[in-house]
């Protein structure tokens, strides 16, 4: 039996362990989740939504508790594990609470005279099992609100949490049981990368996927053995643009927000911070002085927690190498905190550019560089030379402006003189391009990646034959070619006043 072992990232403090599921566990959770489905997915949404209720009033009865557990769990700061993790997750349960239903509903669409007698409408049916994976960065949000969204619509679920956020996975294993849904709705299996291999060959109907790109291309390949959906919500290298006429003070604050909450360990941190030539120097001296500000070492009032990984640290240890050996310059920060196990201290580099590691790949910690541009055309095609597509800002006072750049950079979300702040609005949906990932969830889509729209046509059936059905004459083919020439050519159509004899009678008959 092989265990996980559950520690403190910040202090090295053990947590205690949980066992991983092995390819028999696997095996037999998918028996059991697809046998639970016969029946979930019958079972009103009213009452698959009280469930959803009393999950969204229990996480807020013991948030303090929940907060506690994640930032033990990750070394985050503990507001920001109420703030990023906790909150959003609530939100978004009680946005599905109220919209889900008008988003599910059965919807009644047009059907053309040519079909006519006929009636058309898109039921929005459940996929069956989904299997989450998920990561460490925010392992609480990113594990939740996949998964009430697939119990919403109807499917059960199989859960694997990171392997080196386990705590999380175990808190969200006792909330979910708190709940008392029918056995098999909802299943956690613990585990590593192996046990995420298994869920997958496992052959789930749906894979919802949140991590980096280069596992999301191996499952990716995994899926297409046995031609399963994938949602990917992968990595990113945001760019953040500042114009000269943007509230400088306003972006500089941003600025380090967005490439420091979380340790800079959030997919949608500010990893590239372009800023106009003429205002450069003036904004790069405010976000130093705003980064030389933040507490590191304080016991209950950090602003920057410790990172969650020794392995994403040599990362960040590797892209500053690598810069600085091109001709990056520290400007503060830099390295580990003395003493501290895996808190870095929060960095801005100047004198960066493509050729650098920390300006191409995911860095995924602390680091921001900065790197001036001189005209709209350069920011864009700077903020676009990249293989990823998930988030970026534009900030500047000139809304034209503001949009028209944003418009202009492909990415599946967009911030205006914000940063990051589109996740927390329920209503938004969320996910990104290119390399960062494919599908959406969140707002509407969230719930319909989850369903197979089903179209369903019906006829009351009275009516012996049809215009298009065997056997075949010649009659036919003049109808048809009338009712195309009518209805998509050239010509307005003048009712059944140019069609042959044939099709008018069909078409009288009904
Ligand atoms: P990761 O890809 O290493 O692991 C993610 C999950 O996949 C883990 O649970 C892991 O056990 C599992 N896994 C690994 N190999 C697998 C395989 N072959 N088959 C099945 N499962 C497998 O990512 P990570 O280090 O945990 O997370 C960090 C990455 O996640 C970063 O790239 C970050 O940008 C990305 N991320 C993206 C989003 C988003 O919403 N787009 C959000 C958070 C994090």
């Amino acid at each position: 039996m092989s265990v996980l072992e559950m520690m403190n990232p910040a202090t090295a403090e053990k947590l205690g362990e949980v066992r991983e599921a092995t390819k028999e566990d696997v095996q037999t959770a998918m028996a059991e989740a697809r046998e639970a489905f016969s029946s979930w997915r019958n079972v009103p949404l009213k009452e698959r939504l009280r469930f959803m209720k009393r999950l969204r009033e229990t996480i807020v009865e013991q948030a303090d508790d929940l907060a506690d557990q994640i930032a033990k769990d990750t070394g985050k700061v503990k507001l920001e594990a109420l703030m990023s993790d906790i909150f959003p997750t609530v939100a978004t349960i009680k946005y599905y609470e109220g919209k889900a239903a008008s988003i599910l509903k059965t919807r009644r669409v047009r059907t053309p005279v040519t079909l006519i007698g006929r009636r058309s409408r898109v039921e929005y049916r459940p996929m069956g099992v989904v299997a989450v994976i998920s990561p460490w960065n925010y392992p609480f949000q990113l594990s939740v609100i996949p998964a009430v969204s697939a119990l919403i619509t109807g499917n059960t679920v199989l859960y694997k949490p990171s392997e080196i956020s386990p705590l999380t996975g175990k808190v969200i294993e006792d909330l979910f049981s708190s709940l008392a849904m029918p056995k098999g709705v909802f299943r956690v299996l613990h585990g590593g990368k192996e046990t995420g291999r298994h869920l997958v060959e496992s052959g789930p109907d749906k894979i919802f996927f949140t991590g980096s790109a280069a596992t999301g291309k191996k499952i990716m390949a995994a899926a297409a053995e046995r031609l399963i959906p994938v949602e990917l919500e992968l990595g990113g290298k945001d760019p953040m643009l500042v114009f000269a006429d943007a509230d400088l003070d306003r972006a500089a604050y941003g600025a380090i927000w967005g490439a420091f909450t979380n340790a800079g360990q959030t997919c949608m941190a500010v990893e590239r911070l372009y800023v106009e030539s003429t205002v450069y120097a003036d904004f790069v001296k405010k976000v130093k002085e705003k980064a030389e500000k933040l507490r590191l070492d304080q016991p209950d009032e950090n602003d920057i927690g410790s990172m969650t990984s020794p392995q994403q640290m040599e990362i960040v240890n590797n892209h500053l190498e690598d810069a600085v050996e091109k001709g990056a310059r520290v400007l503060c920060g830099g390295r580990r905190l003395n003493g501290k196990t895996l808190h870095f201290e929060p960095t801005v580099l100047i004198d960066v550019d493509h050729s650098m590691k920390i300006m191409r790949d995911e860095t995924f910690g602390p680091v921001l560089p900065i790197m001036p541009f001189s005209s709209e055309e350069e920011a864009v095609r700077l903020a676009n030379e990249t293989p990823y597509g998930l988030n970026a800002s534009v900030w500047s006072r000139d809304m034209a402006k503001a949009n028209r750049v944003a418009a202009r950079i492909d990415s599946g979300n967009v911030c205006i003189n914000d940063v990051m702040i589109g996740i927390a609005n329920p209503h938004l949906p969320y996910g990104g391009n290119k390399e960062s990932g494919m599908g959406r969830y969140h707002g509407p889509e969230g719930l319909l990646t989850f369903v197979h729209p089903t179209s369903v046509i019906s006829h009351p059936g009275k009516k012996r034959r049809e215009l298009n059905w065997f056997p075949y004459n010649r009659d036919q083919y003049e109808a048809i070619g009338s009712l195309i020439r009518l209805l998509y050519g050239g010509r307005p159509a003048r009712g059944l006043k140019g069609l042959p004899k044939v099709a008018k009678e069909f078409f009288r008959s009904e």
